[in-house]
């Protein structure tokens, strides 16, 4: 099968509401409540049992009677309550998703607080939220919103790091940020609602990930410094650790001896690959963080002719757009599936990071392939042993390429 379909017309991602809950639902003590038709809610359950928290989604019945009869925001106020009659229950959000009276719902018909529990009203209509980055996004600035004690004094030398990350690089990235003299990080999305609350306080916001501009553009607006990018390669990592040191206000010299020490550690790890790295890759995911990874690449010496992402273009990944287009990556945003199977067959590379049918189209051409989503986001990315991690996965699978070419024979036997 090497043609490209172009309807453009079937689901390029999954439902952007799910970035929401995985957000939401990982809160302790929190218990969503969903104003959805039976359809999203059942798909959002299934998701969010595998992906987000294991947790149950409550629900009001919102058949077409409910919804068409004016009773469904009396059917909402009911679940609510009964979902606080259970004292263990802190946070109540209430989403609504893209059937247009839930979408509309009025919030200030909607408590704000019940029992022991705190509501918020979260809007996650697909057809203004486009994907579920994005969700998350839209979820973080309401819980930064409501929450945020930005009227506290403000804590020095205190950092929000934002995005969501493998537990290493969390881990790394406080031990890091202690050396050069942080005095508290709180990293978000968090499980404790508390960090919301205390995200208000801090003195300036690292945003790992280009797609949480609601979130900085609050931050900012408090007048907290917004630190970009994230200490992927040798470059970005130094440069990272120094624009954190800068925004805090911390000892130059110890900042500086810090990010040296990592850039070296970092261009140690990329030399040692430099013998194993060669080819071309093209990556294609839908999370959002992609251009990172292919900055990655290419310091290490691949070629990524093409990139693409399902968000929109953001001026907090402007710099990643800047440098990958000069070394000559086509970027594409809010990709569609039939671009990126383009791609493939145009560049013809040695591996594919793509979604799950890409990687499928790519596989049937005798070309490695593996998910984005399962292999880069679940592994430590950030610093000197990040990169030793994904280009060690990377060079195992482009020097197995020629399995994947036998797999092909023996699947389609030769005319
Ligand atoms: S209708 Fe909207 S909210 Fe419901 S599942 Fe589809 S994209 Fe998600």
């Amino acid at each position: 099968m090497e043609k490209t379909g172009c309807n453009k017309l079937h689901p390029q991602s999954m439902c952007p509401a799910f970035g929401g809950l995985r957000v939401l639902m990982r809160i302790d003590g929190a218990q969503v409540c969903m104003a959805a038709d039976q359809g999203c809610l059942y798909g959002l359950t299934f998701v969010s049992h595998f992906y987000a928290a294991r947790r149950s989604i409550v629900s009001p019945e919102l058949m077409n009677v409910q919804i068409s009869g004016g009773s469904m925001i009396d059917d909402v106020r009911r679940t609510i309550e009964s979902i606080a009659s259970d004292p263990s229950v802190r946070f109540i959000p209430v989403i609504s998703t893209c059937v247009a009276e839930t979408a509309g719902i009025a919030e200030e018909l909607l408590p704000k607080r019940i029992g022991n529990a705190e509501v918020l009203l979260v809007r996650l209509p697909a057809f203004q939220i486009r994907t579920h980055p994005e969700a998350k996004d839209v979820a973080v600035s309401s819980l930064i919103r409501r929450f945020g004690a930005f009227n506290e004094p403000r804590r020095e030398k205190s950092l929000v790091v934002l995005g969501e990350i493998f537990p290493v690089d969390a881990m790394m990235i406080g031990g890091i940020l202690q050396k050069i003299g942080v005095e508290s990080v709180i990293t978000l999305p968090g499980a404790d609602l508390d960090d919301y609350v205390q995200a208000g306080r801090a003195s300036a916001c690292a945003v790992l990930h280009p797609f949480y501009e609601r979130t900085a553009s609050l931050f900012e607006s408090a007048g907290r410094r917004i630190i970009k990018g994230n200490p992927i390669g040798a470059n970005a990592t130094g440069q990272w650790i120094e624009r954190i040191g800068e925004a805090l206000g911390l000892d130059p010299v110890r900042v500086k001896e810090v990010a040296d020490e990592e850039r070296q550690k970092a261009k140690e790890v990329l030399a040692g690959f430099s013998s194993r790295l060669h080819g071309s890759v093209i990556v294609a995911g839908y999370e959002g963080n992609e251009l990172p990874l292919v900055r990655l690449l290419l310091e290490a010496g691949l070629d990524v002719p093409y990139a693409s992402t399902s968000i929109a273009p953001t001026s907090l990944g402007e710099e990643d757009h800047r440098l990958l287009t000069m070394l000559g990556t086509e970027v594409r945003y809010r990709k569609f599936l039939e671009e990126d199977q383009e791609a493939v067959l145009k560049h013809r590379p040695d591996l594919v990071i793509g979604t799950t049918s890409l990687d499928s189209f790519a596989k049937e051409l005798g070309i490695p392939a593996i998910y984005y989503t399962n292999n880069i986001s679940a592994r430590p990315i950030f610093f000197a042993s990040g990169a030793a991690s994904v280009l060690g996965m990377i060079a195992g699978l482009i020097e197995k390429r020629e399995i994947y070419s036998r797999m092909k024979e023996y699947f389609v036997p030769a005319d």
